[in-house]
């Protein structure tokens, strides 16, 4: 017997696309605007919360739909600042998802302004050499609602931590395409997601707070680019010459910086806003073979802010970072020619907080 067709993700859908599921089972538009304000602002965590649906209806849904894609398999917690959850999908598949708080003054932690770190493939295919998330090779690629879904798990959290506190996603959180995974090379999935997590109906987070970190698909940024959806875009650069970038970063050959740096340039004129670029340092690598001076004039061309990251390390990878004084030293050339630089400290280094950590070290001893 073949498989029977997989049901549609609930957390996949759009008030639109839901609207048509629900005409096709005979019900009226009303019930989509029900069902959404159940999901994404009651934070209902089944049907049976749903009790404006009279209960025939809500049997009839749940054979229709698939409630929730994700489960909590795991998290871990680091000096109450980062929280890493490992998230089980229908395929056995192991997804993370991080929250790194920054505490707000004299509130505390509870009203601490979070981002929110999302994955959008399970694995990764490109292959950077020092990244954790394409040592176990490329799966498959996320859907939709299972991105959605990241989100969502990241608010039962919330909710049980301050259980009176059942609003939405405040509105100085971030959310930050980072997680495992090329978002770009799932396009279609990454864009239907981040309009549900973007509309009145869904979780409402503003296009400014959602930032998109991307390899350098230069074709998907242009396309990204076109659409003037207002999300921000972040680009791992590590490399500021083709040279050492070509070392660390195959997606380098197919788009070497000759055509990487006008993508960005085009995305920066359609959206007046900064691009960020991000950049590893790597010591003996990245920081010496490409000095400073490269990305300085990168980052002055583009008017783009540097994000500079110091290496976390992989275990079964050789790279490390490099020492404090080195990177404040690599940092200093950028800020004094007045680029817009921050030395990211790293949170979570002690939970492995890097990209697709976790996830390796829970699958290898399965
Ligand atoms: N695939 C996308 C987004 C996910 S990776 C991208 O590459 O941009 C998010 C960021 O984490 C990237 O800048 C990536 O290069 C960086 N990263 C990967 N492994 C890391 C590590 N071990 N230490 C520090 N940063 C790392
Ligand atoms: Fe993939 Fe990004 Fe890791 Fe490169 S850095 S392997 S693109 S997740």
């Amino acid at each position: 017997m073949p498989d029977p067709t997989p049901k549609p993700l609930l957390t996949g859908e759009t008030r639109d696309s839901l609207v048509d599921r629900l005409q096709s089972m005979g019900e009226p538009p009303f019930r989509a605007a029900q069902i959404l304000d159940w999901l994404y602002k009651k934070r209902a965590r089944s049907w049976d919360e749903m009790t404006n649906l009279p209960k025939p209806l809500r049997a009839r849904l749940a054979d229709a739909f698939e409630f929730m894609p994700a489960s909590l398999a795991f998290s871990r917690q680091s000096e109450d600042v980062t929280d890493k959850l490992l998230l089980e999908l229908a395929d056995r598949s192991l997804i993370e998802t991080v929250v790194i708080r920054a505490p707000q003054d004299g509130v505390g932690l509870t009203h601490s302004r979070k981002t929110i770190c999302i994955s959008t493939q399970v694995g990764c295919a490109m292959g950077c050499v020092f990244c954790a998330s394409g040592l176990a090779g490329f799966r498959r690629n996320l859907q939709a609602g299972e991105i959605v879904a990241q989100l969502l798990q990241v608010c039962y959290r919330e909710d049980t931590r301050t259980p009176r506190a059942r609003t939405e996603l405040a509105s100085f959180d971030n959310i930050v395409v980072m997680g495992m995974g090329e978002p770009l090379a799932n396009y279609d999935a990454l864009l239907q997601a981040l309009a549900i997590l973007n509309a009145d109906w869904g979780l409402g987070v503003g296009a400014r707070r959602i930032t998109i970190s991307t390899s350098g698909l230069v074709p998907r940024i242009l396309q990204l680019a076109e659409e003037r959806l207002g999300f921000r875009l972040a680009v791992s650069l590590h490399g500021a010459t083709d040279d050492v970038r070509e070392k660390i970063m195959p997606v380098n050959r197919a788009y070497p910086l000759g055509q990487l740096i006008p993508a960005i340039r085009t995305f920066s004129a359609q959206h007046g806003r900064m691009v960020t670029l991000e950049f590893i340092l790597i010591e003996d690598l990245n920081d010496s073979l490409s000095p400073p001076e490269h990305l300085r004039d990168i980052a002055r061309d583009l008017h783009a802010h540097v994000n500079l990251i110091p290496y976390n390390t992989v275990v079964g990878l050789p790279w490390q970072r490099p020492s404090a004084a080195r990177q404040e030293r690599f940092a200093d050339v950028l800020r004094s020619a007045r680029v817009s630089v921050t030395l990211r400290l790293e949170k979570g280094h002690d939970i492995d907080a890097a990209c697709g950590q976790l996830r390796l070290m829970t699958e290898k001893p399965r």
